[in-house]
């Protein structure tokens, strides 16, 4: 869950090398609209899906790779009893100090980094017919707009996304707000979209709309194919 935003920027510049070779989907959207529901659905279908906000969170969990450096640069008091960073009081630390945020960033991205490069490799030699990179902020970096062939944003009223993760995540509603004041704006996240997915109905309406994505992309493999 990107309740932080220690993995954003997290640059694809090694992955270049796949560009041509399978499908590059980017999937993005504001924090709460749904990204994981929609790639956890085109998993299902047999997409590869690579999370940066999943890796972002098990190389910060207990024994995770970016722990040790993490402890070094900020001290004990932001691991949690059970060695894991402590999310909030993390995150309360980068919102009040630029200087934090960016010696996180620095630890964290190079690992993320990495770990998103391992996993699209080994990805693509299974043999998934596409790769689906979920970004939380992906319009923000700028640097994914380049590599990625195909860009899904995932969106609802901001209003329904404060809801959903002062439900799932137990924050409050000002600090939701500081989370998404933080993000791009809806507007400025659509208008890079190639294909926006509406979130705002049930879990199955999204199923649905998911197969057709899943079709979609399928087909632009397809064309990828036909025009090499
Ligand atoms: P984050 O940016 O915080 O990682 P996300 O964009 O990945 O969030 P999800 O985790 O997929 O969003 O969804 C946020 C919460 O809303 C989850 O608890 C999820 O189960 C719920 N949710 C997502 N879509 C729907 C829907 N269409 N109907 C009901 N609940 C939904």
């Amino acid at each position: 869950m990107a309740t932080d935003t220690s993995n954003l920027y997290s640059e694809p510049s090694d992955l270049s090398g796949l560009k041509g070779c399978i499908p590059l989907v980017g999937l993005t959207g504001g924090i709460g609209s749904g990204k994981t529901a929609v790639s956890d659905a085109l998993g299902k279908l047999g997409a590869g899906i690579v999370d940066t906000d999943l890796i972002a969170h098990q190389i910060t969990a207990a024994h995770g790779v970016a722990m040790p450096a993490i402890q070094k640069q900020f001290g004990a008091q932001y691991l949690d009893s059970s060695g894991s960073l402590d999310r909030a009081k993390m995150r309360a630390l980068v919102f009040a100090k630029p200087e934090a945020r960016k010696a996180l960033e620095e630890i964290t991205h190079p690992l993320i980094r990495q770990e998103t490069f391992n996993q699209a490799q080994q990805l693509f030699a299974k043999g998934v017919p596409y790769l689906v990179f979920v970004v939380p902020l992906l319009v923000e970096s700028g640097s994914w707009q380049d590599l990625i062939d195909y860009l899904v944003v995932v969106d609802c009223p901001e209003e329904v996304q404060i809801t959903r993760v002062m439900q799932r995540s137990k924050l409050a509603r000002a600090e939701v707000e500081g989370i998404l004041q933080a993000q791009a704006s809806r507007k400025d996240r659509l208008a890079c979209a190639d294909l926006v997915i509406e979130n705002q109905g049930s879990l199955a309406e999204l199923d649905a709309k998911v197969n057709q994505l899943h079709q979609k992309i399928l087909q632009i493999k397809k064309e990828q194919l036909s025009s090499s």
